[in-house]
């Protein structure tokens, strides 16, 4: 039986992550999930409307607290006898980390490093033995590629151009560190742009959704031909417990949707599948418009997964117009989510920014 920590299990991936261990994750062939414990500071990235269904569940165990309070850290791995942290917690938010990065920086960098020592000094007086620290990171560690450089894989070499992307370049390098110079048992992983159920409107897809809805122009940053992966989070999820359980200690596995696609195709097939619902939407080409580009902002990110294919046997199961069928069906379906989330800490004060990845 495992028993989880999960960082940041109030957000979009978080969330999405805790119902998988609770759920499909616990009812295979695999050792179950007999506890999973979500840490969250509840920004305004983080609400408890994400696991209100699990209140009454004996399972879980709801905490607010912040990943740098070692202390905290420290009683609750001790308290629940915890195996394996996933560690998710993080500020997300690329325009955000340009507005102000010092966030991204505590949280990021010194929150990583908090973790790892509260999880070190754990190991001393526990064992280390089937235990392991599960780092989520970001394929944006990598930077950019020009439109015809092979995808990231897990030896590509670092260059992050945000500050968010530095911070999370900084914490990985630190697990790295943590498991060369004390042993630490530690995986990294590193994926693309995850969509899907409890995101939050300030990105691409649940802000476009939102504003297709409300017959709002849709702004796209510069001409749309950024190019993304996208990765449906229920995948995401699949491949972070595979990687949690089976990866090799010390390594890193970037995950993929083997989906490449241009932000501005992205926008239109969303207004498509809003459309096959929503009676009188109008096409997508009335209600685009293209302002001023991020500083800095990326050209492409693509992925090559076969290394966590070939190893763990895991692969992305929804295709894009499938996965973004689901995710128009989801925010339909939980309007009161949506309306909550925009009256709450994060006041819709960014619904009019965009969030492209
Ligand atoms: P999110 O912004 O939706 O959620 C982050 C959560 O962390 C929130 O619940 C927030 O309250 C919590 N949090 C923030 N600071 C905290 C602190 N100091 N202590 C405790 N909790 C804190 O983020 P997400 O999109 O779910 O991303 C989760 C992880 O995956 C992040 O580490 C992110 O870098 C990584 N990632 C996300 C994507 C994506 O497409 N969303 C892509 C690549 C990597």
């Amino acid at each position: 039986m495992m028993r989880i920590l999960v960082t940041g299990g109030a957000g979009f991936i978080g969330s999405n992550l805790v119902h998988h261990l609770l759920g499909e994750a616990s009812s295979g062939t695999e050792t179950p999930v007999e506890r999973v414990v979500t840490l969250d500071k509840f920004t305004y990235a983080g609400s408890r409307m994400n696991l209100a269904d699990l209140e009454s569940d004996p399972r879980h165990v709801l905490v607010e607290g912040d990943i740098c309070d070692t202390e905290l850290v420290g009683r609750l791995l001790r308290e629940h006898e915890i195996d394996a942290i996933m560690h998710l917690a993080a500020e997300s938010h690329v325009d955000r980390s340009i507005d102000n990065p010092e966030e991204f920086i505590m949280t990021n960098f010194v929150g990583t490093y908090r973790l790892l020592e509260a999880f070190r000094v754990y190991l001393l007086e526990h064992g280390g033995e089937n235990r392991v620290f599960l780092h989520v990171s970001t394929d944006e560690v990598f930077g950019s590629l020009g439109a015809d450089d092979p995808p990231f894989c897990e030896t590509t070499r670092y260059a992050p151009n945000s500050p968010y992307s530095a911070t999370k370049a900084g914490s990985d390098h630190l697990v790295r560190a943590y498991h060369h110079t004390y042993g630490l048992p530690v995986v990294t992983t590193h994926c693309s742009n995850n969509y899907g159920p409890y995101q939050f409107p300030e990105k691409l897809l649940p802000l476009m959704i939102g504003k297709v809805l409300k017959g709002e122009p849709l702004p796209i940053y510069g001409d749309g031909s950024q190019i993304r992966d996208w990765l449906y989070v229920e995948d995401h999820c699949r491949g972070l417990v595979s990687a949690m359980r089976h990866g090799k200690r010390g390594e890193c596995y970037v995950i993929g949707g083997k989906c490449e696609m241009r932000n501005i195709d992205v926008v239109r097939e969303l207004v498509e599948a809003v459309r096959e619902r929503v009676p009188g939407i109008r096409p997508a080409d009335e209600l685009i418009i293209h302002v001023q580009d991020r500083p800095g902002h990326d050209l492409r990110y693509a992925i090559d997964p076969s290394r966590i294919e070939t190893e763990l046997g895991w692969a992305p199961r929804e295709n894009f117009p499938s996965g973004l069928r689901r995710t128009v069906e989801w925010y339909l379906a939980n309007d009161e989510w949506v309306r909550h989330i925009e009256e709450g800490p994060y006041h819709g004060e960014r619904l009019g920014r965009l969030a492209q990845g």
